[in-house]
């Protein structure tokens, strides 16, 4: 397992500073809308695994910018298919 390290990050839903780890851009505050959107942005590429960030968008109603969030945190993985960003 990688070592994390704890940084000034800011937070991705709110926009606030907090002392977090490096990876994560979520403040403690928004940790709940935070897991319940990746939950959301999950379900929805488990049914349609070659979907983009704009679909994603499309269909769940969350900002392409926040989906892309996920992306470059490492926390959307995608076993099949191919994923482009846009
Ligand atoms: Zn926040």
């Amino acid at each position: 397992m990688r070592k994390r390290y704890k940084t000034t990050c800011i937070c991705k839903h709110c926009g606030n500073e907090y002392e977090g780890y490096i990876g994560t851009c979520t403040c403690d505050a928004c940790k709940d809308i935070d897991n319940m959107i990746f939950t959301q942005i999950r379900v929805f590429l488990k049914k349609y695994p070659n979907s983009n960030a704009v679909q994603i968008s499309d269909a769940l109603g969350i900002n392409v910018s926040l989906i892309l969030k996920y992306i470059d945190e490492g926390r959307l993985v995608f076993n099949k298919g191919t994923f482009s960003k846009i």
